[in-house]
């Protein structure tokens, strides 16, 4: 079974992206063909500085080796080193109907968010089917925000094959239902380019400063406190089982702590959780050109499966005879 995910470099990457994907990738590869890439292109959406984009690159693959993405276990490169998902993409524009990208709920709320309302932004989806389809992916972890894009893929790859045969792997999405939508320290999706991440790798005394941030309810010290909703404990919970998470909920219950003292647990939960994470950054960080080889090593890997299938579309689509 190959699984696989695209993690844009458009900002640090949070807490959100690690549940929502960079984990379940990790843990697949136990089991799993695991294919793993950076989506330049699509940062292209909300990036439009060439050293930031470039430097957010590198910053994003040495967070994901560091997070434990194995370059021996997994096919792991940067999208743009294959650029046959581009010509994809184009291919894969004329099974797309307009209804289809305009009913995505991703480009609605990232233009509501003041992101250009441009064309890149609006046919996202089918790049992302490209990425998908090119690589013969049976299953996509996610969070409750790529869904719909992952059913957008399987739509147009089921065109694509009643007009041409067999070509495509329908592929399906796969989400952990204890985590869906993380939330951001506003209460809104947490999101790279929404400025409202608790990130994995900044200092310690940034993440305090972000987490004190995190919007809460008001309520008197002594009351007891809503758990469920509530932001600080629905980024908690990610980190807790079982017995600790029971703790945690006593504490609301219970009141006489504030707000202030569950922001203060979060953090103390969150840096612990990476603490071993941050010593293998600190390690690839030192070796960005290992990292760089790394990439080079998984674009050769990513190539050699995507260029087979891109041969194969030419020749049923009439574009090579
Ligand atoms: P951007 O704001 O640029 O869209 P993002 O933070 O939404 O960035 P993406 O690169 O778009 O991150 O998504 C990478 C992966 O992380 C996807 O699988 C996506 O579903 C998942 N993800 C992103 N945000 C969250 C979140 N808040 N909760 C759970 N999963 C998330
Ligand atoms: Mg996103």
């Amino acid at each position: 079974m190959r699984v696989f995910t695209g993690i844009q470099p458009s900002g640090d990457l949070h807490i959100g992206n690690y549940f929502g994907s960079i984990k379940q990738m990790v843990d697949a590869q136990a089991s799993s063909e695991t294919f793993a890439f950076i989506a330049n292109y699509h940062a292209m959406t909300s990036v439009r500085d060439g050293d930031r984009l470039a430097k957010l690159t590198m910053q994003c693959a040495t967070d994901f080796l560091a997070l434990g993405i194995d370059p021996n276990k997994s096919t792991f490169w940067i999208q743009s080193d294959v650029k046959e998902v581009l010509e994809l993409y184009w291919i894969l524009s004329s099974f797309t109907p307009m209804g289809l990208l305009e009913r995505a709920h991703s480009y609605k709320d990232k233009t509501a968010k003041g992101i250009a309302a441009n064309h890149s932004l609006f046919s996202y989806p089918v790049l992302m089917a490209a990425d998908i389809l090119i690589f013969g992916a049976d299953v996509v972890p996610v969070g409750k925000d790529q869904i719909q894009h992952v059913e957008i893929a399987r739509d147009i790859a089921i065109k694509f094959n009643n007009a041409y045969g067999d070509i495509f792997t329908i592929p399906e999405f796969r989400i952990q239902e204890e985590i869906q939508t993380v939330p951001g320290i506003d209460g809104q999706k947490m999101s790279k380019s929404y400025n409202n991440v608790v990130n994995i790798f900044g200092q310690e005394k940034e993440q305090m400063k972000t987490i004190k941030k995190i919007v809460t309810e008001n309520v008197a010290l002594e009351e007891p406190k809503e758990f469920e909703g509530c932001n600080v404990y629905n980024m908690a919970k990610l980190f807790l089982q079982g017995d600790e998470l029971v703790a945690l909920q006593e504490r609301y219950k219970r009141g006489g702590e504030g707000h202030g003292h569950f922001k203060l647990y979060l953090h103390e939960v969150i840096w612990e959780y990476f603490r071993d994470f941050r010593e293998q950054r600190a390690y690839f960080e030192a070796h960005q050109d290992e990292v760089k080889e790394i990439l080079d090593r998984g674009a050769s890997k990513a190539r050699a499966v995507a260029l087979p299938m891109i041969e194969k579309i030419r020749e049923v689509t009439g574009l090579v005879f």
